[in-house]
């Protein structure tokens, strides 16, 4: 059975996330205590409610607890996010991703014990620093503090030549875990013996310092 989804919050974050969950495919229930969110939504999502988030017994009596996944998409009511949180995480949900707006505000969603924390504006600025300097950079997603994923467009000096022989796992501690091509195919987990073309994109994870050494290094 597919995943089923709750979106709490239909604001610029929350009204996106649901709208790609369902254009992917994905069964989406939503609630807005504005209920001029929730007409704006009614026609493309089937289940959208108006409702105040931070009532346990009402998110009950909507059967938010079959939910596999809910995400938290409250931005400036710190309270209410918060609250939403360990209502959700107390009811049993087994994934919450909680939007943060401010460090203290990801500390706090990280004790009730949120498991997926994101700062869209912060984590956008970290990706937006990396690609704007480094001109190989494609995109970096920062997946712990101090570990993250980048994909790297292979430059001219690695044409033709194998994983192994480039070497970057020993001169950079990254490792390659996978290789995008040109025509959009995909090599996942590459061999020492795979040969890098140009118009690669390396898709390579490593600790942040790493990282910046190899964004460094190849520029
Ligand atoms: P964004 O920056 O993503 O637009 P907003 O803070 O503007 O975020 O939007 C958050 C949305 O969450 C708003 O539509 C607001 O009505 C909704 N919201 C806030 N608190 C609650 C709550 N307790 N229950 C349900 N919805 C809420």
């Amino acid at each position: 059975m597919k995943k089923q989804f709750i979106v709490i919050g239909l604001g610029r974050f929350g009204g996106t996330v649901a709208r790609t969950l369902i254009s992917l495919g994905y069964e989406v229930m939503a609630i807005d205590r504005d209920i001029r969110k929730v007409q704006d939504f009614s026609s493309i999502i089937t289940h959208v409610f108006q409702a105040d988030s931070t009532d346990e017994k009402v998110l009950k009596e909507l059967g938010v607890s079959n939910m596999d996944h809910a995400i938290v998409a409250i931005g400036d009511d710190l309270q209410a996010s918060i609250l939403t949180s360990l209502i959700l995480k107390d009811m049993g949900i087994k994934k919450v991703t909680a939007k943060a707006t401010s460090e203290y505000h990801r500390r706090v969603l990280e004790r009730i014990g949120a498991d997926h924390i994101i700062q869209p504006e912060r984590d956008t600025g970290i990706r937006v620093a990396h690609q704007i300097t480094s001109n190989n950079t494609v995109d970096y997603l920062e997946l712990s503090p101090d570990f993250s994923l980048v994909e790297v467009l292979a430059p001219k000096a690695m044409y033709d030549k194998s994983l192994k022989a480039i070497n970057i796992r020993a001169k950079y501690g990254c490792n390659v875990v996978a290789i995008k091509r040109k025509d959009n195919s995909m090599i996942v987990s590459p061999l020492a013996d795979d040969k890098i073309q140009e118009g690669d994109v390396l898709v390579m994870i490593g600790s942040n310092q790493d990282i910046t050494r190899f964004e460094k290094g190849i520029a």
